[in-house]
């Protein structure tokens, strides 16, 4: 392992061989432009270009997720970064979160919805060879690290369970440190990425009694209510 000001430490098979490395290759879930932005800047300046996998079934309603997609498309286009678009199965989301509907931000369904994401990009850098995998969800001081840590070791080791003995890694890492976090905020003026107001899935949803554009229960919308 490789320490980068003091904060950010580059995975051995993600090194080039002149530096003790394999030079692997990387898979980046993106939660949204603007937490990709800095991290992705920081991994081109130290000669790694990452894949973006845009994979967040969480989020809604699809209009909001088709905002947040459009945006982390144009900001991989923005630097010839190849981008996948991951499924948008919401309904999916929701039984696999169920009973956990009432779980405070940073509870038990934030870290089955960070296994949920990060599982499905574990298998797409299997599926595509891809050595490493990581996420900007680690960059969000809103989010819990440890479960975000968690959930991507968990991926891996789903992973190497089922086709060991080559698996994806998980890279754990504080997108936090090392200045990403003022860069990303430069970063989101300089794009004037579109800057979402909560989370992603409905249960972070909280908007004023006044705002008309709240998007509506999904009770309702899915004949559940
Ligand atoms: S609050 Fe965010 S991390 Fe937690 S379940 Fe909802 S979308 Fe996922």
């Amino acid at each position: 392992m490789k320490s980068e000001n003091n904060a950010i430490i580059i995975p051995e098979g993600l090194l080039s061989p002149s530096t003790g490395g394999t030079k692997g290759s990387l898979l980046l879930h993106a939660c949204c432009a603007p937490c990709s932005s800095a991290i992705v800047e920081w991994m081109l300046q130290h000669d790694i270009r990452p894949t973006i996998f845009y994979f967040n079934p969480n989020i809604y309603p699809r209009q909001e997720y088709e905002i947040r997609k459009n945006e982390s498309k144009r900001h991989a286009d923005s630097l010839g970064i190849p981008w996948i678009d991951g499924d948008y199965d919401h309904l999916a989301w929701l039984q696999q979160i169920q009973g956990l509907e009432h779980e405070p931000e940073r509870g038990a369904r934030c870290l089955q919805c960070f296994r949920i994401r990060l599982t499905a990009t574990a298998l797409q850098a299997q599926k595509l060879g891809i050595s490493h995998f990581a996420t900007t969800l680690a960059s969000s001081r809103w989010k819990n690290l440890e479960q975000i840590n968690q959930a991507g070791l968990q991926a891996q080791q789903h992973l190497a369970s089922l086709t060991t003995p080559s698996y994806p890694l998980f890279w754990p890492q504080n997108w936090r440190k090392a200045g990403l976090q003022e860069r990303r905020n430069q970063l989101l003026k300089q794009y004037s990425f579109y800057n979402q107001r909560y989370c992603g899935c409905e249960f972070s949803y909280k908007p004023a009694e006044e705002d008309k554009t709240a998007p509506p229960h999904p009770a309702s919308e899915h004949g559940k209510g």
